[in-house]
């Protein structure tokens, strides 16, 4: 059997040890004879891995106990909606920054819930750099800021949380939650879809400061109202049993790593490689992002001649490099590079697009 290097921007690369692991106990979980996929989440077993998932997560993120943190589905877009519906009332209005496509999906579908603000946006450049802070049109007023700390396809990314005063800071995390240390004491809410850095697709991790729970929020149904959530341990249904078995896997595999700080290191050399890579290459890759605004963990770029694309993804596909073509937003090419690819992958696709550049000159 092969691996090949995985690039892909979600579903993404999951840890190889996570996924033996899985393997080994995927038929007799925890001597109980079946899968984990096979039990009931009221179970014993499955309560205490839950909760083991939930007390690791904590320590890897150091989450104050005044933060609940649900396990919940209906992915990031999902809560682009319940956000709005759990933290505005009547009449209020929220601020927005847009800074890439995936903001500007949470603007959208926020719109029907609450009177959104978009305090700033950089899409006239293209989203190739970030609003700048002092820019910022924020309302004191507003229910809540929201914005997205790393953009997936844009490729931009917040190296530092923003100061928005007293208003409660919402934060899509989807694509870098877990890639390095964070103060969630500066976050109201923090919500990541988790098929980049957690586990596979269908589950939703969202960390939210347990006052905000008291906000009524709108009329809605119990399944959309975080409060009944963190009230039932995010088991108000039946939650998706197997993703938070992988997510857990995939958290004490960061733990048996070190944590967040030795993973942020090695985010920090691999984009550094690539990026390297691009800027080294005299023009025949190109990274149009503002250096100070680059990702870490989605790089997108381009070819000198655009012509050559569909040479690139099929030779770089042939090599074992897999999952590089752009999105489509965008064009050109996109590595991803989540927590669970290695430098191996990294230099494997740097030393491919070397040899490239020289055969395709
Ligand atoms: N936000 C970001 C930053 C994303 O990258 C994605 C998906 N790639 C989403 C939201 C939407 O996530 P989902 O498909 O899980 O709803």
């Amino acid at each position: 059997m092969s691996r090949v290097w995985n690039f892909s921007a979600g579903p993404a690369a999951l840890p190889p040890a996570v996924l033996e692991r899985a393997r080994d106990e995927l038929l007799d979980w925890n001597g109980s004879g079946a899968s984990v996929m096979e039990q009931s989440h009221r179970g014993k077993r499955f309560i205490a891995m839950a909760a083991q998932a939930e007390a690791d997560l904590r320590t890897l993120l150091a989450v104050p106990d005044d933060y609940a943190v649900l396990f919940v589905q209906g992915g990031a877009t999902q809560q682009f909606a319940q956000i709005p519906m759990n933290l505005v009332a009547e009449g209020d209005s929220a601020d927005y920054i847009d800074s890439g496509h995936w903001s500007a999906k949470a603007i959208s579908e926020a719109a029907p819930y609450v009177k959104v603000n978009v305090a700033a946006s950089a899409r006239d450049g293209g989203y190739r750099r970030l609003p700048p802070r002092e820019g910022w049109q924020l309302d004191p007023q507003a229910a809540y800021v929201h914005y997205t700390s790393n953009e997936t396809i844009h490729g931009v990314e917040f190296h530092d949380i923003p100061d928005v005063g007293a208003v409660p800071l919402v934060a899509d995390m989807s694509s870098n939650i877990l890639s390095e240390p964070l103060d969630v004491s500066r976050f109201g809410l923090i919500y990541a879809g988790a098929q980049k850095n957690i586990g596979p697709s269908g589950l939703v991790l969202v960390i939210v400061r347990r006052d905000l729970l008291q906000r009524p929020g709108r009329p809605m149904a119990r399944i959309f109202r975080y409060a009944e959530h963190a009230a039932n341990n995010s088991m108000l249904n039946t939650p998706n049993t197997w993703g938070w078995y992988l997510a857990g896997l995939t958290f004490q595999w960061l733990l048996a790593l070190g944590g967040l700080g030795v993973m942020a290191q090695h985010n920090r050399a691999k984009a550094e490689w690539l990026y390297q890579a691009i800027d080294g290459s005299a023009g025949y890759y190109h990274n149009p992002i503002e250096p100070g605004a680059r990702s870490r963990m989605n790089v997108p770029f381009t070819l000198h001649d655009n012509a050559l694309d569909a040479v690139f993804l099929q030779e770089s596909e042939a090599a074992g490099l897999l999952a590089l073509k752009g999105h489509k937003a965008v064009g050109g090419m996109r590595a991803s590079l989540y927590n669970a690819v290695s430098m191996e992958a990294v230099q494997a696709l740097a030393g491919f697009m070397r040899d490239f550049a020289q055969r395709h000159g």
